[in-house]
């Protein structure tokens, strides 16, 4: 996880935050504008939503860079490691997820490998490695993009630790771009689990729109989109002026 959290505010937040330049009639009468717009726009992407609701709070997005890393099962983490527990060295944004101090070595088809792998924690029940697409290419393998936890005909690899080695015969994805969020993030926006939404990274010169953004909610979770390095870099998300969700209006007809 070698990239920082970048976080963003929305529109109305970071009009609130522009009061200290000053507080003349019109400077107001704009901010109450652009909040009041900002609201019926909610509402309009809303409706189940009562007003109360969407009024009470703005989310906080924050958008992630998952560098290529791997979750192990305790019985991989004793094989590779000779102990059974990880050891922590950071905690990630969702409450409960770590950055462990190990990393291991990855090692694909004609000996080519990635050296360094960091292992995030806690432990799964299938051990998965998450890599970016030009990872995949160093590496010399096609893995196919997936949700995470789904290793359905995925290609496999070698892990080596410290002390021991495990040949994973599935595991290695591209982790599909999601964004978690609880459900009064999910009522916000109007969407549920599985849903799909746009990404709009606003940065000089290479502004993009990512599509299919897959919505994974849950108890807990704090709103938050995980791209890998390949889609941070390719939209310049370090130094991005703006981020915002926006829902997929797409229609689905039934033929
Ligand atoms: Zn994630």
């Amino acid at each position: 996880m070698s990239n920082p959290n970048r976080e963003n505010n929305s529109v109305s937040q970071t009009s609130v935050n522009t009061f200290g330049r000053g507080l003349d009639r019109s400077f107001v009468e704009a901010i109450v504008r652009e909040v009041i717009t900002s609201r019926l726009f909610s509402s309009k992407l809303n409706q189940e939503t009562d007003d109360n609701n969407i009024c009470s709070f703005t989310p906080k997005l924050v958008v992630s860079i998952s560098a290529r890393h791997i979750h192990l099962t305790n019985k991989d983490v004793k094989t590779l490691f000779g102990y059974d527990e990880l050891k922590k060295m950071k905690d990630l944004y969702q409450d409960g997820f770590f950055a462990a101090e190990e990393t291991l070595m990855i090692v694909g088809p004609r000996r080519r490998m990635l050296p360094t792998v960091r292992i995030l924690g806690p432990t799964r029940s299938e051990t998965q490695v998450e890599l970016a697409f030009t990872d995949a290419i160093s590496l010399g393998i096609d893995p196919p993009v997936r949700e995470s936890g789904n290793l359905e005909g995925s290609p496999g690899c070698v892990l080596v630790g410290p002390k021991g080695v495990v040949e994973l015969k599935r595991g290695v994805i591209r982790a599909e771009r999601h964004v978690h969020m609880n459900k009064n993030e999910a009522a916000f926006y109007g969407v549920k689990d599985k849903d799909r939404m746009m990404l709009r990274v606003s940065s000089g010169g290479c502004t993009t729109t990512f599509e299919n953004l897959l919505v994974r909610i849950g108890e807990g979770l704090k709103l938050e989109v995980h791209i890998d390095t390949d889609e941070g870099n390719a939209a310049d998300l370090e130094h991005a002026d703006k981020v915002e969700l926006i829902r997929s209006n797409y229609c689905s007809v039934a033929a």
